[in-house]
């Protein structure tokens, strides 16, 4: 539990107790030593006899070694893909497809304890956003999607949807089983097959994804899923038969990828980062906002594209606003992510910790006031303390830049004219939060702030039902709801 720091909040009330610990218990954890590639219904070892480890980025312990796949690995998945497409999948009617995602969905349900305490050991989240968040999503999002397979003709009435063929699925390690389901439930509702690529560093829940898929009885072929890295993505990218790529990652790799298919005939959708604004106005429910802020980065370590990293309180509560949300930093659980109190895990790599811990020295060096909580971290594995930077300008790269990380850079404001404009000065539009009492000001600030996602009184709020994507350089396309088909489709 957190200690006093001498100029810190004066909270000492927490400073006398502790919670005990509280560990989900992982004894019934199965996990290979080894995995293979999931190709064409079957595990089949990658051509170039090539693994690599993923660990625990919480103890440092390494958790399995899965395969490296080549480019005769990509090509084998997609022939798979391609032949189930040809054969099986684009003929079979809606209604039999959505049979196959429901009974997916109800597998992801029966194995959600373990897929939670999969997802936290291989990613660091906490447990509690892996239980509640990630997996009971993950499954909506199948169910979601097994209701439109039938029913394409009536979400597009008076047109002819038509599935693409093979669509090449590249996902980011912040939420690996969910952003597997937000791939893989539309394309296979719109009768694509697909061969999906997880994260480096997250790729053991997508292998049980993949273990789900075999035991659905799903036809072989319609699902592959390929590991390895970056190779691997654009190998998937640049492989002729693939006819829509959906990714999700940095914007740098999506500008890589946007390159890669120009000129081809090839559909894409990019969701890529952000640095939302949190606009805390005077009239807000204090309180509840920085509960909101608090979730918006703190929570899940900041591994969030849509993380509410760049705060803007209006001046009269600035003070305020700032001294319960140090308040309830001190107050934030930083520690073994399996624990069920824990609020903050662990960053996900070490290469991740590097990137944060560089950029907390640039925000120190650009002079902007620096606030840590003052918790101790675990001995091993990689943490950051939740982080504040006061005094910021628009200039500030901890401004400009997404750090992925517990790193929040607070700026004031007068009126809506200027934090519209300070909100909107950036290069990302992914998503934004506004904290006001007064229903006028959140449709006056959703109608004029660019951003593909804006929660009202609320953050980091997620519903299969709701489309999700950005603006600029966030990217573009949308997954969720109707138009989450769309990128599916041809019309
Ligand atoms: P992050 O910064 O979130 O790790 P990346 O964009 O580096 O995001 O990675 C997201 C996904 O893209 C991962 O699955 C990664 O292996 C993959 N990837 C990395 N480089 C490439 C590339 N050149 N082409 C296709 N996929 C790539």
């Amino acid at each position: 539990m957190a200690t006093q720091k001498k100029e810190g909040p004066r909270l000492d009330f927490f400073s006398d107790w502790k919670y005990s610990p509280a560990p989900e218990s992982k004894e019934h954890i199965r996990l290979n030593k080894k995995y293979d590639l999931f190709i064409n219904g079957k595990w089949q070892k990658p051509t170039g006899s090539k693994y690599f480890a993923t660990h625990n980025p919480a103890t440092e312990e390494k958790l399995a070694e899965v395969a490296d796949a080549g480019e005769k690995d990509v090509d084998a998945a997609v022939q798979a893909a391609r032949s189930a497409y040809e054969k099986t999948w684009r003929k079979m009617p809606g209604r039999e497809r959505g049979k196959y995602i429901y009974r997916i969905a109800r597998m992801i349900q029966e194995r959600a304890r373990e897929l939670s305490v999969i997802e936290t050991m291989d990613g660091g989240k906490s447990i509690r956003e892996s239980r509640d968040i990630d997996v009971p999503l993950a499954a909506s999002h199948f169910f979601y999607y097994a209701g439109w397979a039938d029913k394409l003709d009536y979400a597009f009435p008076n047109r002819k949807p038509t599935p693409l063929g093979v669509a090449g699925q590249i996902i980011p390690w912040n939420f690996p089983l969910l952003m597997a389901a937000w791939k893989i439930a539309p394309a296979l509702a719109c009768g694509n097959t697909v061969v999906l690529k997880p994260a480096e560093t997250t790729p053991l829940t997508a292998l049980k994804l993949a273990e789900i898929i075999q035991d659905s009885g799903l036809p072989d072929g319609v699902v592959n899923i390929i590991t390895g890295a970056g190779k691997t993505g654009a190998a998937i990218v640049n492989h002729p038969h693939v006819n829509k790529v959906a990714f999700t990652g940095s914007t740098d790799v999506g500008r890589i990828i946007q390159k890669a298919v120009a000129g081809t005939a090839k559909r894409v959708t990019l969701e890529l980062g952000g640095k939302a604004a949190n606009i805390i106005f005077e009239d807000a429910a204090i309180d509840q906002a920085v509960e909101g802020i608090v979730n918006g980065i703190y929570f899940n370590q900041g591994h969030v594209c849509c993380a509410g990293s760049r705060l803007f309180v209006q001046e009269g509560v600035a003070d305020l606003v700032i001294r319960k949300l140090k308040d309830r930093m001190e107050t934030l659980i930083v520690g073994d992510p399996l624990d069920k109190n824990t609020d903050v895990g662990a960053i996900n790599s070490k290469q991740q910790l590097q990137v944060i811990t560089n950029y907390i020295q640039i925000g120190k060096e650009g002079g902007a006031e620096f606030y840590q909580s003052s918790c101790e971290l675990p001995k091993k594995g990689y943490f950051v303390r939740p982080t504040l930077f006061l005094n910021v300008s628009q200039s500030h790269r901890i401004v400009q830049e997404e750090i992925f990380g517990p790193v929040l850079a607070v700026q004031t404001f007068r009126t809506i004219e200027e934090v519209i404009e300070k909100a909107n000065n950036i290069p990302y539009g992914l998503s934004a939060g506004v904290w006001t009492d007064k229903g006028s000001k959140i449709f006056n600030l959703t109608g004029k702030l660019r951003a593909g996602v804006i929660w009202a009184n609320t953050y980091n709020k997620f519903d299969p039902t709701s489309p999700f994507g950005g603006y600029k350089e966030s990217g573009f396309g949308r997954e969720g709801g109707v138009h989450g088909l769309l990128p599916y489709l041809s019309l």
